[in-house]
């Protein structure tokens, strides 16, 4: 299930979540720590180009499930059953 709606950004814009960066954010990380966070919870970070696949990989070598979406696109879960 897909959404529209916008995440939540500054006025200089969204920038990418990695640390350093600071770059503009063109897709959201959508993710969720299966341990501390329920079904319907979705964590969301946002990544440039460049750091996309770096956050995607962060998130799932730890065995996170990983949902990556343009930017402003939401996603109602991550790893749903
Ligand atoms: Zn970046």
């Amino acid at each position: 299930m897909i959404g529209t709606s916008g995440t939540a950004g500054d006025e200089r814009g969204p920038t990418c979540s990695r640390a350093q960066c600071g770059g503009a954010a063109a897709w959201n990380i959508n993710w969720r720590n299966p341990r501390i966070h329920g079904i319907d919870r979705v964590k969301v970070w946002l990544a440039c180009d460049e750091h996309r696949d770096f956050l995607r990989d962060y998130l799932d070598t730890r065995g996170f499930p990983v949902v990556v979406t343009e930017l402003g696109t939401v996603v109602s879960s991550v790893g749903a059953p």
